[in-house]
């Protein structure tokens, strides 16, 4: 069976335009949408239409409409519109589209939904989501480790990343693709260069490029590594897999694929993600 991973959305939670904002990028964003970015999601989509979401952006509508460009996502019966969703996190940009399963909307019948336990624990207990479990829309399952149909083997991997609500998982797709598209910094996740050197693809967060882009922000505050950071951190690992960054902010200058700073990305062996890319696994 061909299996292909999609990137849906390689923005950050709040995608490019962003709500409110007023600097260039998302003033060009707003008449080109060619520079649009959607919310971080990506999915893994077999040849006979079996399609696992992972993470539920805002955007959801919006990848929807794009993936059914797709012949083999585009020749599934309607009904459900994935066969089953990992959730990373509690933060924004990854589960809130999941309102549009419910019965205002696609009316989803128990999609299978996996997630950690706090994640579960988020979800029962709070509103709109709990409804979404009392009728039957979704049904939460354990993600620690997954088989949601022949073939397809997926490995969650718990990674710092601030926790109001829920912990946060980094996801390993068959052992080939990793997804890692929120983290604090690299160096607080013991385990950062050995996943990524077990796996022939990345696809890992690269929220800023540089300090710059923060003026009059405490670093403390800020948890996510900066590309510049990154493209040192993980050097020796690039010359060997595919590295992608992802999950920018609206701010980040790579945004804009002919900036220098997306030069430097590419120039150090790294790649950066767009939407509808696809890689087969
Ligand atoms: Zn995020
Ligand atoms: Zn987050």
């Amino acid at each position: 069976m061909a299996r292909t991973l999609y990137i849906l959305g390689s923005g950050q939670d709040g995608g490019l335009p962003q709500l409110g904002a007023r600097i260039a990028a998302d003033m060009h964003a707003r008449v080109d949408p060619l520079a649009v970015r959607l919310g971080p999601s990506v999915c893994v989509l077999d040849d006979d239409g079996r399609c696992l979401l992972i993470d539920v952006s805002p955007d959801i509508k919006e990848q929807e409409s794009r993936l059914l460009q797709v012949p083999a996502y585009a020749a599934r019966p309607a009904g459900n519109p994935f066969d089953a969703v990992l959730l990373t996190h509690a933060h924004m940009g990854h589960y809130v589209g999941l309102a549009h399963f419910g019965r205002e909307a696609a009316n989803t019948r128990e999609l299978p939904v996996y997630c950690t336990a706090k994640m579960d624990d988020f979800l029962r207990r709070n509103a709109p989501w709990d409804q979404l479990v009392a009728l039957g829309n979704i049904a939460l399952l354990p993600a620690a480790t997954m088989h949601p149909w022949p073939g397809l083997s997926i490995r969650t991997i718990p990674v710092p990343h601030r926790g109001e609500y829920t912990d946060t998982v980094g996801v390993s797709i068959n052992n080939d693709i990793l997804y890692v598209p929120d983290i604090d910094d690299w160096r607080q996740w013991p385990a950062a260069r050995e996943e990524v050197a077990r796996h022939r693809v990345c696809l890992l967060d690269a929220t800023f490029y540089s300090r710059d882009e923060l003026p009059g922000r405490d670093l403390k505050e800020i948890s996510h590594p900066f590309i510049e950071d990154t493209l040192a951190f993980f050097a020796d690992e690039a010359k060997s897999r595919r590295i992608i960054l992802t999950h920018f902010n609206h701010s980040n200058p790579v945004c804009d694929p002919t900036s220098p700073q997306a030069g430097r990305v590419l120039d150090a062996g790294f790649e950066l993600a767009q939407e509808m890319t696809a890689i087969a696994l």
